[in-house]
């Protein structure tokens, strides 16, 4: 994507999100989003749940503007994010997936990536607040240690938890997190868990879960089936509603570790 000629820089209020009658389709694709409107406020904690293939993920992308619209149009802070530098877009949000790409260089290096002119002391704290300074601790050369795909093999959780590390130094008000199917053990979801916790507070989140049970603390789900919103409420009210989420939450409860 290239900067529109007079692209602005964004005003940070905040970080609220609209999608304004939005349409898009891939290219030779089908209609994925037709006519889409959608408005979280700044501080708002939003699950997006459904089907493979409902649509999540590319209202993620269109967010990150990977992919323009065809029609309406997709704002943050009530300013068009295709009318706005990249450069303020991509400081206004932080992707936490579970699977980082890691480069073949040391920790600090591979935590600053997401804000390359932080000091060591900002890595620092950010691997504190996302509780990675204790394995760090224990790699060969601390923060040092050469990691990545030739480098020091580290553990899925390690490894999400300098995802969350990232975007603690990338301290951005919007968070997205893809919270990936693959179960992790126990021990290691319950720290990824506060970190996760400590770095959502006071920002947006739109989160993908598949375990429907981590976003009983959101505060609003959004349930989508082919590109449209068929539910919206909090785990509570949808939950009373006897829907789809309600479905989808009790065959779960059923067969907690199958999703
Ligand atoms: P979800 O995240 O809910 O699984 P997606 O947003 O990935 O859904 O997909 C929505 C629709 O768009 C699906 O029909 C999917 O096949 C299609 N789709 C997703 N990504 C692409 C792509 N890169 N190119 C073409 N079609 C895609």
């Amino acid at each position: 994507m290239q900067d529109a000629q007079d692209a602005k820089p964004l005003i940070d209020l905040g970080g609220s999100v609209a999608f304004r009658s939005v349409c898009f389709s891939y290219p030779n694709g089908e209609r994925v989003l037709q006519d889409f409107s959608l408005h979280i406020p700044s501080g708002q904690k939003v699950g997006l749940v459904g089907r493979s293939g409902a649509g999540k993920s590319t209202i993620l992308s269109l967010l990150q503007r990977l992919y323009d619209p065809e029609t309406g149009q997709v704002l943050i802070d009530e300013q068009d994010i295709a009318k706005m530098t990249q450069h303020s877009l991509r400081h206004a949000i932080a992707v936490v997936q579970q699977d980082i790409s890691l480069f073949h260089r040391s920790v600090r290096e591979n935590l600053r990536y997401s804000r390359p002119e932080a000091s060591d002391e900002d890595v620092l704290r950010a691997a504190e607040a996302a509780r990675c300074t204790e394995f760090i601790a224990r790699l060969p050369q601390g923060f040092d240690t050469i990691i990545g795909e030739r480098g020091l093999k580290l553990s899925g959780g390690e490894r999400q938890r300098l995802a969350i590390a990232r975007a603690f130094l990338r301290n951005a008000p919007i968070i997205l997190l893809d919270e990936a199917t693959s179960a992790l053990d126990s021990e290691s979801e319950q720290s990824i868990q506060e970190a996760l916790m400590r770095l959502v507070k006071g920002r947006t989140v739109i989160a993908i879960a598949h375990r429907l049970s981590t976003l009983d603390s959101f505060d609003r789900i959004l349930v989508l089936e082919r590109g449209r919103i068929v539910e919206d409420g909090s785990s509570a009210d949808l939950l009373r509603r006897k829907g789809v989420y309600s479905r989808m939450y009790m065959r779960q409860l059923a067969a907690p570790r199958r999703t």
